[in-house]
């Protein structure tokens, strides 16, 4: 019985253990994979604001290239711009094409 206990009181502790350690790396490794595509981002002149063409007005949230992060206001990705995690939906750039209208 009281071996019992100590061995749930250990596995309770080590589980703890584990649990403050992986903080650091979680935090280490979200930054880990946010990256931007320069080269591209330059190529394509984007820049974190929508621009109004012809009445219309065109942001990354709205282009057939968009790749949306976990809620819609999140950064996200881009279909052109491979490897980029940090495309602001209210962006914009020159390939900018409208997505299909959603039924
Ligand atoms: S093509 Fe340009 S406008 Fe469209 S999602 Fe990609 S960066 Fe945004």
């Amino acid at each position: 019985m009281t071996d019992k206990i100590i061995n749930a009181r250990r596995t309770i502790l080590k589980q703890i253990t584990l649990g403050l350690a992986s903080i650091p790396v979680i935090a280490i490794t979200g930054n880990a994979y946010a990256a931007k595509n320069d080269a591209m981002r330059t190529a394509l002149k984007y820049g974190d604001k929508p621009v109004t063409v012809a009445g219309v007005v065109q942001r990354c949230d709205n282009c057939m290239q968009w790749v949306p992060g976990k809620t819609a206001k999140d950064l996200g990705g881009c279909k052109i711009l491979p490897g980029d995690t940090e495309i602001n939906p209210a962006g914009h750039c020159t390939a900018w094409v409208a997505a299909p209208a959603k039924k």
